[in-house]
């Protein structure tokens, strides 16, 4: 099946379906990445083999997106959903079912790369089994998460030790923007190889539609002042600071403002309860009028919100990197994001958005009506995002960054097993 096993490719992200719908539940950045550096891989000839762990009985065993690019789902653990924070214990037989599908493929992956901590894991079992490179992602580092959470898992300590054991160990960890570079070593561990390569995104997908276009297709009227918050409904994600802000704006009364709060999925499953709670602020600061739950958007109409916004806020606590900043700057429109993590990386302050400390909603609430008081301005924020994106953070120039540290590590990993074997010494 495997023409060229050198270009063979297991990227492995136990939690994170590539396949799956974007925006509910714990489905967010790193499904994204693994699906687009998936598919840009598969593009650069890579065959590329997406493993995750089945979590719904619908789900088919394997998905093919391309002759070269498959998303393979491993029975571990009941088929269906299960948090983050409750997976470790199934990694075991996610270790076993990978073997299993090796062996009946009869074919070894040369190289892996993990995606979240759980992953991180899974790999460094595999490379006590068999000689295989492994490249890692966090995602999210615990160290950061546990500092801004009151309530710390139980699990929290086999994490810490997993992401110290990585990090220290694995063949190189991909750090996504200097910031988490920084975390990194002074929280993590000051040992191991690490290199940056940004996440990216899709620069056709998002930017191909105008402001007044967009406008239109949503049936958003032109003179109306569009905040937009687009991504998960959890707490660190900070919505509720937004909407105080928003309930605090100058402009609040005065013009036709209104807040859109697009992600999450239906009431019951676990991140409708935070939907609830935010729904409750909206309602006791009486900004029901002005605030709109559209739910999960899907790719089809994702581009038209960004497009359509007169500012995109991400007011997380704590953000590895946040795609959901660059996506906006694809999409010409300007970011307020709160001053932590990938965001201080991807956001430049007065020249595509501004920064304000995370959960201050005066600091937001003062950058957010700067930019919509000044729409010309606004627009130039918007045009140099799209540029800054444009340069640094396509998929397709992350892809080939990824590739070539592949092709790197194999190389050495070849000319190491070479040396060490008896015909070349
Ligand atoms: N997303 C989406 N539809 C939604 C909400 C979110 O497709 O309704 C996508 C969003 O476009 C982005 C990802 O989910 O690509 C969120 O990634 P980010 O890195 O911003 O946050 P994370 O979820 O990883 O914390």
């Amino acid at each position: 099946m495997f023409q060229n096993k050198q270009h063979s490719i297991a990227l492995i992200s136990v939690d994170g379906d590539p396949a799956i719908e974007i925006g509910k539940q714990e489905s967010g950045g790193q499904n994204v990445y693994v699906r687009e550096v998936g598919y840009a891989l598969a593009q650069q000839g890579w065959q590329v083999d997406m493993f995750t762990r089945r979590s719904s009985p619908e789900q088919a065993t394997i998905s093919q997106h391309s002759h070269n690019c498959r998303t393979i789902r491993l029975k571990a653990g009941p088929s269906k959903f299960i948090g983050r924070d409750y997976l470790f214990h199934y990694l075991g037989k996610f270790v076993a079912e990978f073997q299993k599908f090796q062996q009946q493929q009869g074919f070894q992956y040369p190289i892996i790369h993990t995606n979240y901590w759980l992953s991180s894991w899974v790999g460094m079992e595999l490379k006590k089994q068999q000689p295989l490179i492994q490249v890692h992602t966090y995602h999210s580092l615990g160290a950061i998460k546990y500092r801004s959470i009151s309530n710390v898992p139980v699990i929290a300590v086999e994490r810490l030790a997993v992401e110290k054991a990585c990090l220290e160990t694995v063949d190189r960890v991909i750090v996504t923007s200097p910031q988490e570079q920084k975390y990194m070593r002074t929280l993590v561990s000051t040992a191991g190889r690490t290199e940056m390569i940004p996440c990216g995104t899709d620069i056709d997908k998002f930017g191909k539609v105008d402001k007044a276009t967009a406008r239109e297709y949503l049936g958003i009227a032109s003179d109306l002042k569009m905040v937009l918050y687009v991504g998960r409904f959890d707490q660190r994600k900070g919505i509720e600071t937004l909407v105080r802000a928003i309930a605090k704006s100058q402009l609040r009364g005065k013009t036709n403002l209104q807040l859109v709060i697009a992600g999450g999925s239906r009431p019951g499953q676990s991140d409708g309860i935070e939907r609830d709670r935010i729904a409750k602020i909206v309602a006791e600061l009486g900004l029901k009028d002005n605030t709109m739950f559209p739910g999960r958007l899907d790719d089809t109409v994702l581009p038209y919100y960004y497009a359509a916004a007169d500012v995109c806020v991400v007011p997380s606590h704590y953000e590895p990197f946040g795609l959901v900043a660059i996506e906006a700057m694809a999409s010409r429109t300007p970011v307020v994001a709160s001053n932590v993590g990938g965001l201080q990386f991807t956001v430049v302050p007065e020249v595509t958005g501004l920064l304000a400390p995370p959960k201050n909603q005066v600091a937001f609430a003062a950058a957010i009506d700067r930019i919509l008081t000044n729409p010309e301005w606004g627009k130039h924020l918007g045009e140099t995002g799209r540029q800054r994106v444009e340069i640094a953070f396509s998929w397709h120039s992350v892809a080939s960054r990824l590739a070539q540290l592949y092709t790197s590590l194999l190389a050495k990993s070849t000319s190491v097993t070479q040396s060490k074997s008896p015909v070349a010494a």
